[in-house]
């Protein structure tokens, strides 16, 4: 099982740079490197989960919490009432790259249907 560090953990202790918008002891949130709407905020878990094959029961906690905090954003960020959108890619064939789990905060311009 892969379950090595990612840059995310690098993020998480500060060791390099990042955009931090929250953090606390559970969670760690920064602007996405590379924007794909005019919000883009990733919110992670400050535990190394590699992908959401690996929750469980005990993770549910910080996996609400994850929400809890994108929801707080969204409302600073200015985005709440016109919206946004929630992301968790799981593996390949979701485009997973980073082997830590995240949510993907998108906003700030409408971002179509994705599912129909
Ligand atoms: P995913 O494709 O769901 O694994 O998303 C990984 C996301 O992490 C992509 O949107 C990347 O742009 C983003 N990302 C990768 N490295 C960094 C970094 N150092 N700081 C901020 N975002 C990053």
């Amino acid at each position: 099982m892969m379950s090595e560090e990612t840059i995310f953990s690098k993020i998480i202790r500060h060791e390099i740079p990042s955009d931090i918008v929250f953090q606390d002891e559970t969670v760690t949130a920064f602007r996405d490197i590379s924007p794909q709407a005019p919000t883009h905020i990733l919110i992670i878990p400050n535990k190394l989960i590699p992908t959401l094959n690996q929750v469980t029961p005990e993770d549910e906690a910080v996996l609400g919490h994850m929400v809890t905090v994108a929801a707080k954003i969204a409302k600073q960020e200015g985005i709440a009432e016109s919206g946004y959108r929630l992301i968790m890619n799981c593996n390949k064939d979701a485009g997973q790259d980073v082997f830590h789990i995240h949510m993907h905060l998108l906003g700030g311009k409408n971002l179509g249907k994705l599912v129909h």
